[in-house]
């Protein structure tokens, strides 16, 4: 009894410590994590969940990857950081492999997010200005409402979300704001010939994993092509097999002309974000005009190879597709007052909550820890459902039982 009570203070005193002197620019489940292992997280009090957000799919090869932690290991103990005043002797070999690996000529290494976006607003305009001949400081870049990229000054000027960037102006300009998923609404606004780029997210996942109709990503790139506009993918959360492919760009056969990558681009043991493109739009960058301390450091980059080989050695798109089908056919197949639409592609899975009695999605969400299994929700009523990609079917089966049976308890 004395122990319960002691882990159960533990847990309060966690929380109460972060809320007194951290920023509260988030709002946690009341749970405190201590272990992660593959699919499994443990909380202070020792109970055991299945991770199903997977650090907003940073960690799709799931807690702590033994190949990775190696690489990371391995690496640490002998070199982690030169800044790039230096050469170092694992850059090169990382840049050769990733740009290899999603086919591209170069690659611009970042660590967040938020900075690789950043980079590809740059790199866009840059490009636009030395090879499209658009007038300087006239460059515009089309954004989708409902998009998330990020939590910059530039990022959020581009948000259409009032949460994101209510009262941080005065904004960057320079955005044109379209609705998803609308391939007439992108056609028209390319006819402004001082357009450089169309950044988009090929399912918006803040969003709730709002999936467009077939053909729009094909769509879209043909119309940028046509009127010489670069089409940058926002795959940092789509990306690195999530969706069932090795990029969500893939299910079309669209090839970015600027990729953004993230999150499990390191297995989620460091960040580590990556822009790859082509020597014609990527050279238009020169030495001193662009960069970051810890960009393209050592230790990042031989976690991010050994995070890649994960993914293809594994099959882990073949795994998100497979697994993905049988999670969203059996969510889909609940019938409750509470759900009212499930919908995904491979492991990257959302599900409308409809609030009744004063209960909503982030209620669910607690029953859900409480029977084991953590997700968190996004927009008041929507639930995203992310496992690691390493999840197994057993494993799977019985994480759709445990949302199952939770929703029913309603
Ligand atoms: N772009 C997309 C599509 C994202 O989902 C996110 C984060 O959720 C970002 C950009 C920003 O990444 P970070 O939080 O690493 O800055």
């Amino acid at each position: 009894m004395k122990t319960m009570v002691d882990e159960k203070t533990r847990t309060m005193l966690a929380i109460e410590r972060e809320d007194q002197y951290g920023a509260h620019n988030y709002h946690p489940l009341p749970v405190v994590l201590e272990r992660g292992e593959g699919v499994f997280v443990w909380d202070v009090e020792g109970k055991q969940y299945y991770d199903f957000l997977s650090a907003y799919s940073a960690l799709n090869q799931g807690h702590n990857h033994p190949k990775i932690v190696q690489a990371l290991i391995d690496q640490v103990k002998k070199l982690s950081l030169t800044s790039r005043a230096f050469y170092n002797n694992c850059l090169g070999e990382y840049e050769e492999f990733i740009t290899k690996y999603f086919a591209y000529d170069k690659v611009l290494p970042m660590n967040t997010g938020a900075e690789g976006v950043e980079t590809a607003m740059k790199l866009a305009r840059r490009w636009s200005y030395v090879k499209k001949g658009v007038a300087e400081n006239t460059a515009k870049i089309i954004v989708c409402e409902g998009n998330f990229h990020g939590r910059t000054i530039s990022i959020i000027s581009a948000s259409t979300d009032p949460d994101s960037y209510g009262k941080f102006g005065p904004f960057t300009p320079g955005f044109v704001k379209i609705p998803y998923n609308d391939l007439s609404a992108l056609e028209n606004a390319l006819k402004d010939p001082s357009v450089a780029g169309f950044l988009v997210e090929p399912i918006q996942g803040e969003a709730g994993v709002v999936i467009p109709s077939d053909g729009f990503l094909k769509g879209a790139y043909e119309l940028c092509k046509k009127h010489n506009v670069l089409f940058i993918g926002d795959e940092i959360q789509t990306g690195l097999c999530r969706t069932g492919k090795m990029l969500a760009c893939d299910h079309e056969g669209v090839h970015p002309d600027i990729l953004i990558l993230g999150k499990a681009l390191s297995g989620g043991l460091l960040p580590v974000s990556a822009i790859l493109a082509s020597d014609e739009i990527m050279l238009c960058i020169k030495p001193g005009e662009h960069g970051s301390t810890y960009g393209g450091n050592p230790l990042a980059a031989k976690v991010a190879i050994a995070a890649l080989q994960v993914l293809r050695d594994e099959k882990l798109a073949e795994n998100a597709e497979r697994l993905g089908k049988i999670l969203i056919e059996e969510l889909q197949s609940i019938r409750h007052d509470h759900v009212q639409l499930v919908r995904g592609r491979g492991l990257f899975c959302a599900m409308v909550i409809r609030p009744k009695n004063g209960k909503d999605a982030w209620d669910v969400c607690l029953a859900l820890k409480e029977n084991g299994l953590l997700a968190k929700p996004t927009h008041g009523d929507i639930i995203r459902f992310a496992p690691p990609l390493i999840i197994t079917e057993v494993q799977l089966r019985d994480c759709i039982r445990i949302i199952k049976e939770t929703i029913a308890a309603y």
